[in-house]
């Protein structure tokens, strides 16, 4: 087993102790129960010919077809996927919704790659992996730099290997062809809903404006801020790779994401204090730490030391490793854990399998009362654990997502 899988399970093992959870339940979550390891040969622009490792885990079916976004970047790898289908299987529990956890990667960077160089790699990784997919197996969703163009190119892939119009066998799609208005925005809104609800947990009080600092300014980071922004909450640093751009005033979130898309970088943003280094954003003074951009940032108690932040949300998936989760207790800096903050993304694609499914359309109403509603329950649901069991908000969403998994292997028998 890779070490980033058995890191991420030490918090399994640690709330299925709480609970008191019997160990057969344990061991059956401790492997994943299909990868696949494919080659994708891609034909460049220019007639070279280059070949792509890719992935595909499911990682656990007990609640239902496993699901799970697919990424592209330089730097994934098979026990990355694994590790991250399994926070897919305990955020799908978390969240309520009949799917299981899965995960997929490819091994490129995004940024080196032409718009037909992408389509050909996402059709390319589709026939690889066509043989796991499939609207009652396994439905990927997008993920790091792949969104809703990707997800077109793969259904159309998709419903040419299988000979049929296969909507529901990925979710994330362009609303013209069966993609839920609101998907885009989900993880980022579901992450502010998910602060909202917790915020006295955190030890932010109940109600009044907070200072936000957020590292990652991507879609979910973008949406996030948006709807931090419309509540009335100030964000006061955002990063990405270009740098740190600070204004304890507070930024102006729209002309940010305009600057973003013209410039590509945050730092070009017309006032604030611009500084070339990305890391600036994490001592930034503030109530809340949102990360919002890749895994592995908060990994040991130096990383800790650094922070100057009451409450951290987690919007990006295992930005802090299990290494720095004491020393995070010990400073007081309580977490708003992944599968709880960024549950806003697989949950809106649920809505859209759904609709797949009853070939009817939903409207956006419809998406926001069903995220409002579903990131509430689970944060009421976590609410009640953490006070049961005098836990921390990660280890109580964990217990959370056990017990249903935990319901739904005992009730399959063997075969789950
Ligand atoms: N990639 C997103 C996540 O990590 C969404 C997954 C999905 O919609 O299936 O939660």
């Amino acid at each position: 087993m890779s070490e980033l899988l058995e890191a991420a399970q030490q918090r399994m093992e640690r709330a299925a102790q709480l609970i008191g959870l019997e160990d057969e339940v344990v061991a059956h979550l401790r492997d994943p129960i299909e990868t696949l390891a494919a080659s994708v040969s891609l034909r460049r622009d220019d007639g070279s010919a280059v070949t792509l490792k890719a992935w595909r885990c499911r990682y656990n079916s007990s609640l239902g077809p496993t699901k799970g976004g697919i990424r592209f970047h330089p730097s994934v790898h098979l026990g990355e996927v694994q590790t991250l289908a399994f926070l897919m299987t305990m955020k799908c529990a978390l969240m309520g919704l009949p799917f299981g956890g899965g995960k997929g990667g490819v091994e490129v960077d995004a940024h080196d790659l032409s718009t037909m160089e992408k389509e050909r790699v996402a059709r390319g990784y589709v026939r690889a992996m066509a043989k796991i997919l499939g609207p009652d197996r396994d439905v990927p969703a997008p993920d790091v730099a792949t969104g809703e163009r990707e997800m077109a190119w793969m259904v159309s892939e998709y419903s040419e290997i299988a000979g049929s119009i296969q909507r529901h066998a990925f979710t994330g799609k362009p609303v013209a062809l069966g993609g839920m208005p609101g998907r885009t925005p989900a993880t980022g809104r579901g992450g502010h809903i998910a602060l909202e609800a917790m915020r006295d947990l955190a030890g932010l009080g109940e109600e009044g404006g907070l200072t936000i600092a957020l590292q990652g300014f991507g879609n979910a980071g973008r949406w996030f801020a948006r709807a931090a922004e419309n509540a009335g909450h100030t964000i006061v640093a955002v990063a990405d790779s270009s740098g740190t751009i600070s204004d304890p005033d507070g930024l102006d979130i729209d002309e940010l994401v305009e600057v973003k898309d013209d410039k590509g970088k945050v730092t070009a943003y017309d006032g604030g204090d611009a500084s070339d280094d990305p890391e600036k954003v994490l001592s930034t003074e503030c109530d809340v730490l949102v990360f919002a951009a890749l895994g592995g940032v908060i990994a040991d108690e130096d990383d800790v030391k650094a922070l100057n932040c009451k409450a951290i949300v987690e919007i990006a998936n295992r930005p802090i490793l299990p290494a720095a989760d004491s020393a995070l207790a010990d400073a007081g800096i309580e977490v708003v854990p992944d599968i709880l903050a960024n549950g806003g993304g697989v949950t809106v694609s649920h809505a859209e399998w759904v609709q797949g499914r009853q070939g009817i359309d939903w409207d956006e109403e419809d998406v926001t009362d069903y995220l409002e509603q579903k990131i509430s329950d689970a944060a009421d649901n976590v609410r009640e654990v953490m006070q049961e069991c005098d836990t921390d908000m990660r280890t109580a969403a964990y217990a959370v997502a056990l017990r249903r998994l935990c319901a739904a292997i005992s009730a399959h028998g063997t075969r789950a």
